[in-house]
């Protein structure tokens, strides 16, 4: 597998440190609202990431953080006059539901900053006993950039330039009451309480941890000092990876990540789809009219590097492309109910020794750097050889080994292709059935849930006076 390390800027051969495991930290998102679909970004490329290495043979422990204490979750309380707690456990609920509803597995860990306070503290401490933090008069802490001298080996800035940058901008050395930073480069770690704001006690004062440290001590506690793989998208390089980087490596002496993985941005009109742009759709807006199946599949259209841009034209022709591959599934499904012969048919042998070539096509392309963009048309491969050899004379065997090839492919990318017609009947009706129970029972909290569940895989319910309907949203 080589994998291309923002870091080197070039395609190195992945190997593990542990050998048959990988340790990744994927950074996760501020919860303050619903996500959107530039977020949904890393989450599906990275689930495919862990999903193909399951594949491989690797245990992949798979962390991944809510940034659960932020200006912008303190803001959003305020303006609803709840405790920022609320806000984030919220979204925190939400997000797992779009999560799931995009087939993400939850990570190995999901852990949350306002958790993990004491090892912050510990973090920072340890920070100032080695020189590379100082608090000022008011208990700010900031981080001493220019003592660490790799300062800028991930996004490839230096020193100075930085620091052009920062005079050009305007930013002159902010002297404010008796918070002096020393050099205008130095980032904060701990900053004081403001009224009205969520805070902890600590050595320098009350308040709050910065948002980079948060992200060295989780990947610190639940993965080690030095770990396999760090990923997010690429607005994350700099200045989050960079500084979580100075972090972790003055306070651990050791490499803090072996490979830094990035992805491109999901784009609307060739502009960064973002909540302060306004320009953006969140995963539920698009759930009220597409399966997240189809969201899924256009994520993987591109290679991850690459940036995406969406279009309702786009998705449309993801839909249309995913049905391609549902109809694939359904049909050997509808042949494999009526097949005259159980076991393999001397006619069916040369093809069916082709069957595990796909699978080895699909891993060269998805080895080279996960090519998901060139995995779906070895999809497309596949699905043109089922139309063309499976037909009503095929034996159940080879109709089992063709549905096994292509299910099993389908699921590295996480794609869902069994018919929505095999979950009605079996599980969905049932589900029904016992939503109805639960009302009865007046249990209107797993009546909810039940509707939640139905409505991930696409199925609207109606309570209507003749009784629940339902639709699928297509
Ligand atoms: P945030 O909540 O803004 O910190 O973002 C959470 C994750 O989503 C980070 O890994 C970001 O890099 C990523 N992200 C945000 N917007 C986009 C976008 N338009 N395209 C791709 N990734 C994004
Ligand atoms: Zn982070």
């Amino acid at each position: 597998m080589r994998i291309f390390n923002t870091e080197t800027r070039t395609k190195e051969e992945f190997v593990p440190i542990t050998p048959g495991k990988i340790s990744m930290y994927v950074c996760g998102p501020t919860v303050y609202n619903l996500i959107h679909i530039g977020n949904a970004r890393p989450m599906i490329v990275f689930d495919t990431f862990r999903r193909y290495m399951t594949h491989k043979g690797y245990e992949v422990n798979y962390v991944s953080n809510f940034t659960d204490v932020d200006d912008k979750i303190i803001k959003k309380a305020n303006e609803e006059g709840v405790s920022a707690d609320v806000i984030s456990e919220r979204y925190i609920e939400e997000c797992k539901k779009d999560m799931a509803a995009m087939n993400v597995m939850p990570a190995t860990y999901h852990p949350q900053a306002t958790q993990e306070i004491d090892g912050m503290i510990d973090m920072i401490q340890s920070l100032i006993d080695k020189g590379f933090a100082y608090a000022t008069g008011d208990g700010t802490v900031y981080y001493r950039t220019r003592k660490f001298k790799d300062y800028g080996k991930l996004s490839h800035k230096n020193l100075d330039d930085l620091e052009s940058g920062h005079r050009s901008e305007g930013h002159a050395l902010k002297v404010t009451g008796n918070n002096e930073k020393e050099d205008d480069l130095d980032f904060v770690l701990w900053k004081p309480k403001k009224e009205g704001e969520p805070a902890w006690k600590s050595p320098w004062c009350e308040g709050r941890p910065g948002w980079h440290i948060e992200c060295s001590v989780m990947s610190k506690k639940y993965l080690g000092d030095t770990i396999d793989i760090h990923a997010g998208g690429e607005d994350l390089i700099f200045p989050h990876h960079e500084n979580e980087i100075a972090q972790s490596e003055a306070c651990n002496g050791k490499e803090f990540a072996h490979y830094w993985m990035h992805n491109g941005f999901l784009n609307i009109d060739n502009v960064k789809m973002s909540k302060s742009l306004g320009n953006f759709f969140t995963v539920r807006d698009i759930a009220a009219k597409y399966d997240l199946n189809v969201l899924r599949f256009f994520m993987l259209t591109g290679q991850y590097r690459s940036p995406l841009n969406f279009s309702a034209d786009l998705m449309e022709a993801a839909k249309t492309s995913l049905g391609r591959i549902i109809t694939a599934a359904d049909q050997i499904n509808f042949l494999l109910k009526n097949a005259p012969a159980e076991k393999i048919l001397d006619s069916e042998k040369e093809n069916a020794e082709k069957i595990a070539s796909f699978t080895e096509k699909f891993d060269a392309v998805m080895d080279d750097d996960l090519n998901t963009a060139d995995a779906i048309s070895v999809i497309f491969e596949l699905v043109k050889f089922i139309n063309t050899t499976a037909d009503e004379k095929s034996s159940k065997e080879y109709l089992e080994a063709l549905k096994k090839e292509l299910l099993e492919l389908t699921d590295i990318l996480g794609l869902k292709v069994e018919t929505k017609e095999e979950l009605l009947d079996a599980d969905i009706e049932a589900l029904i059935e016992e939503r109805q129970a639960a009302r009865k029972n007046k249990d209107f909290k797993r009546a909810d849930e039940i509707r939640d569940e139905l409505l991930n895989k696409g199925i609207i319910l109606e309570d209507t006076r003749q009784g629940v309907k339902w639709k699928r949203a297509d």
